[in-house]
């Protein structure tokens, strides 16, 4: 397989960068999906700057950029309004303070305004600190042990969760029932007892699974949209029979809007799709780049952080830079015709690739909705996770992805990631993009 952009005119200096990091940084890269096993294989790119939709790596290649910091620069990179709230922050009133501020409780309203399932909402930091604080809360207020997750799901890298996001399905148990398999060494024994791992989009399995168990279950903790094994959509009713079961069971539903959140829709994709979880987490989609998370939900939930019962603390928490981005972030998205626009221009790039697939005959398809979205390389559907383990065409996508890379298209190297579309990109992005995806499937044919 060429590897383009390995060639030293293209690349050089990222190869170059590579070779000192990983002599002082394990793996030389600081998160597990910029890892050489994670696709940047053999090295990674290396950054060097951002602008709207585009970003120029440190050999000066631009690239129209889909990889979004994987999700946070929803704004593009560096939106002005963003960086001027946090420099004016910073500048005048200081980063951490150890006690309230007013802007906190303005971001609260906000995101509640926003999202109608929130009525009471605590922020911290990263999507996984905010989905251990939402289980905690959850096993709390029910008195009950296990949480049903999903295969090929992701939840952050706590010990609690971090099961079963792409396990070997040989060694996995069967199809209908899942077994926990841990996200390699490290992880305490006795957790995978705390689990009840099923396939997604699979009615029939999760009601078994809480007629089974449902006394001995405090949560449901799902993506509305799979987003951690490529993109998978819920099928339809699928979302709300999770709903109505969850009820039925007294079972919490918590739903994971890490990706989905202020992106899918300013209600995220639960406002989309019409389901009210009692909990919901939101990260990537808040904070306009910068590190900033909610989780909230039913304020009877809630009221167990408010009587101090549950600690959810962070030295952290609702920090300037995070609350004054997230703040401003928020205004932006919340400005009239935002997200027309955005969907006018993800749906052009989304429905044109689509189209070229099925033109060129490619055996693939596109799935997603608005600004996320996937090309599966495979010969059939795929709604969960042992359809892609089985049937997704890995070294297809490489092509793919090198093609594209090699024409100034970003996006990450892994079929189980995403393309993500910023409030920032264009018409005239999207058309280079087609133009670069007809050359590169037409090479790969
Ligand atoms: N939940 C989902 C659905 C995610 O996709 C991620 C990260 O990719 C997380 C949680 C963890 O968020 P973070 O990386 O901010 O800890």
């Amino acid at each position: 397989m060429t590897m383009h952009y390995q060639q030293p005119d293209r690349s050089r200096r990222s190869a170059a960068l590579f070779e000192t990091a990983r002599k002082v940084i394990p793996g030389g890269v600081n998160s597990t999906a910029r890892a050489t096993w994670a696709g940047w294989d053999p090295y990674p790119i290396f950054a060097q700057s951002g602008t709207g939709s585009r970003l120029t790596d440190v050999d000066g290649n631009e690239y129209i950029d889909y990889l979004l910091g994987l999700g946070p620069m929803l704004l593009g990179h560096r939106p002005p309004a963003v960086t001027r709230a946090v420099v004016a922050f910073i500048e005048q009133r200081g980063t951490v303070f150890a006690l309230p501020t007013a802007d906190e409780t303005t971001l609260a309203e906000k995101i509640i305004a926003a999202v109608p399932s929130v009525q009471r909402v605590r922020l911290c930091n990263t999507g996984t600190e905010a989905v251990l604080y939402t289980v905690r809360l959850a096993r709390a207020f029910t008195g009950r042990r296990k949480i049903i997750r999903f295969e090929g799901m992701y939840h952050g890298f706590s010990d609690s969760v971090y099961w079963s996001k792409h396990p070997d399905i040989a060694k996995a148990g069967s199809d209908h029932a899942p077994r926990p398999v841990p996200q390699g060494p490290g992880l305490p024994a006795g957790i995978d007892e705390t689990l009840i791992i099923l396939p997604w989009n699979d009615v029939t399995a999760l009601r078994d699974a809480l007629e089974r168990e449902g006394d001995d279950i405090a949560a449901v903790l799902s993506e509305p949209i799979m987003c951690n094994t490529g993109c998978i959509l819920p099928e339809p009713g699928y979302l709300e029979a999770m709903r109505a079961l969850t009820r039925k069971h007294g079972v919490l539903l918590i739903l994971d809007e890490v990706i989905t959140g202020f992106r899918i829709a300013l209600g995220g994709a639960q406002g989309h799709y019409g389901i009210t979880p009692d909990l919901s987490i939101f990260a990537k989609g808040l904070g306009g780049g910068f590190p900033v998370a909610a989780m909230g939900g039913r304020a009877d939930i809630m009221a167990l952080v408010e009587q101090g019962r549950v600690s959810i603390a962070g030295t952290y928490n609702a920090n300037g830079i995070a609350i004054s981005a997230a703040n401003a972030a928020l205004d932006e998205l919340a400005r009239p015709g935002m997200y027309e626009r955005l969907y006018a221009v993800s749906d052009r790039l989304r429905e044109g690739l689509e189209r070229m697939v099925q033109d060129l005959r490619v055996p693939a398809h596109v799935v997603g909705l608005g600004p996320v979205f996937q090309i599966w390389f495979a010969d059939r559907p795929i709604r969960n996770y042992r359809d892609a383990a089985r049937h997704a065409d890995h070294a297809a996508f490489r092509l793919w992805w090198e093609g594209m890379l090699n024409r100034g298209v970003l996006f990450h190297p892994g079929a189980y990631e995403n393309l993500f579309v910023s409030f920032a990109h264009t018409e005239a992005d999207v058309d280079q993009t087609l133009a670069a995806a007809r050359a590169t499937l037409t090479e790969m044919l």
